[in-house]
């Protein structure tokens, strides 16, 4: 099962999805290939395979990207071949990614559920935006425009989860994720009898 996730900056995403993963232990939080040079503490293969601009170069020409993004002056991209290999072991995937990537992997046909989390209205959003942006110097109005742009997507996704409460959100989060796992496209493939008698 592939689950994505998108939400503006600000929205609380990264709460929800932390508690996704903590509750299910058979979901994995993708990892995705980049340029940028490691942060301390980075691993290779945990947080991101960290490759060279020839290599993701090469990785773009042979289609290997189920997604991929210009973001910051480095590149990112989440890879099929990795994707499919997980999938493989029984283990679903959680995909964090933004509209960008959702609008490219869905043009690529990719099966999922699709969630985005919404703020309760937008003024909320920009109270939490303000909080957030005191340390760095990025302008408010900018931020506030991106996130507007994501939300300006929601056509694109099954189910929006308006984070007014964090707990409601993400036990609505966790809901949305157990149905999905018995929906028609997700289970068919479970159960060869009924296939048979379709
Ligand atoms: P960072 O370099 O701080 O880890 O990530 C920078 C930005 O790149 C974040 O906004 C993050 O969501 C985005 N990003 C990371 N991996 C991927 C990916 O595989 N695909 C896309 N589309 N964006 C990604």
């Amino acid at each position: 099962m592939r689950i994505f996730i998108s939400g503006p900056s600000g929205v609380g995403k990264s709460t929800i999805i932390r508690e996704v993963l903590e509750r299910n232990g058979d979901i994995v939080l993708s990892v995705s290939y980049t340029t940028r040079e490691p942060r301390p503490g980075e691993k290779d293969g945990r947080e991101y395979f960290f490759i060279t601009r020839r290599e993701f170069e090469e990785m773009m020409e042979n289609n290997e990207f189920l997604e991929s993004a210009h973001v910051h002056c480095n590149f990112y991209g989440t890879s099929l071949a990795w994707v499919e290999g997980v999938e493989n072991k029984g283990r679903h995937i959680l995909f964090d990614i933004d509209v960008q990537g959702v609008r490219q992997a869905k043009e690529k046909g990719s099966p999922g559920v699709f969630i985005l989390i919404v703020p309760p209205t937008l003024d909320d959003l920009r109270k939490r935006l303000a909080k957030r942006g005191t340390e760095n110097g990025d302008d408010l109005r900018v931020r506030l425009a991106n996130a507007t742009e994501e939300l300006r997507a929601w056509g694109m996704y099954d189910y929006l989860v308006v984070n007014d409460d964090v707990e409601k959100a993400t036990r609505e989060a966790l809901s949305i994720i157990d149905a999905h796992r018995c929906s028609r496209e997700e289970i068919i493939g479970r159960i060869p009898w009924l296939q048979k008698i379709a």
